[in-house]
């Protein structure tokens, strides 16, 4: 039961790679904002939109959860978070609204540089480290193959060289930390980038609006960049 706001709340990253741009691409639509001294909220000035500044894996539960209206977020934090949902049998309670042309890479699968790479099938029996379980597992699921997901949080490309996985699933944009560990990309299985997301449901008619007009604005400012 959400209470009602007249206001709009959007989730951005407080640090991080989406954290500036994310603000940018706010201010160009006309907005600006009265910070608070803790750094966590961004008060609206321009129009009732304020930003909550987060750690970007929080983004889709605060807006499941109706605390944020709105979120910018990565698709592959988004589309993992909602596979971990289904997969506990609950209906997904937010989509990607817009692409938003920055904080692009892709979720690739790599493995040592020393593979003789063959094809998926390779990967049967063996051990994958990754932060996206969901999404491995599903690809793995897809392909037929059962192969050991290990989750680690961070420094998944380290966890060969440590003898805790075979091969590991992980973010890439220039290639260049894969190839400081000896792996190589073999396999896309996500193209991302940060994304606007919002609830699969409507807002209420206030709200409503305000977000309409927020995405007037944003195709306007988005039309400009491409
Ligand atoms: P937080 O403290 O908010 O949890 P984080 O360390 O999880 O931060 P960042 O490293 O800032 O997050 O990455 C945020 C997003 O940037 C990623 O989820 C991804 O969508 C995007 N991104 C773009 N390029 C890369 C890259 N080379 N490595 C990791 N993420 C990338
Ligand atoms: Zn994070």
């Amino acid at each position: 039961n959400t209470p009602v706001r007249d206001r709009l709340r959007i989730a951005i990253q407080k640090s991080g790679r989406l954290a500036e741009p994310a603000r940018a691409l706010l201010a160009s639509c006309g907005l600006s904002w009265r910070e608070s001294r803790d750094r966590l909220f961004c008060y609206g000035e321009s129009l009732p939109i304020d930003l909550l500044l987060v750690r970007d894996d929080d983004i889709p539960g605060l807006i499941a959860d109706g605390v944020c209206d709105l979120g910018i977020v990565g698709r592959n934090v988004l589309l993992e978070q909602d596979g971990g949902r289904s997969g506990n049998g609950r209906p997904s309670v937010y989509r990607e609204w817009r692409a938003l042309g920055f904080g692009g890479c892709r979720l690739a699968l790599a493995v040592p540089d020393s593979w003789d790479w063959q094809g998926p099938e390779q990967l049967a029996g063996k051990r994958i480290a990754t932060s996206y379980p969901a999404l491995l597992s599903r690809w793995l699921e897809e392909q037929g193959i059962a192969a050991d997901v290990v989750l680690l949080s961070g420094s998944v490309e380290i966890a060969p060289r440590l003898g805790q996985a075979e091969a590991i699933c992980d973010l890439v944009s220039s290639g260049a930390t894969l190839t400081a560990n000896q792996l190589k990309p073999v396999m896309t299985l996500l193209e991302s980038e940060a994304v606007l997301a919002g609830p699969s449901t409507e807002f209420d008619p206030v709200r409503g609006e305000l977000a309409d007009l927020l995405l007037r604005r944003l195709d306007g400012a988005l039309r400009i960049r491409h």
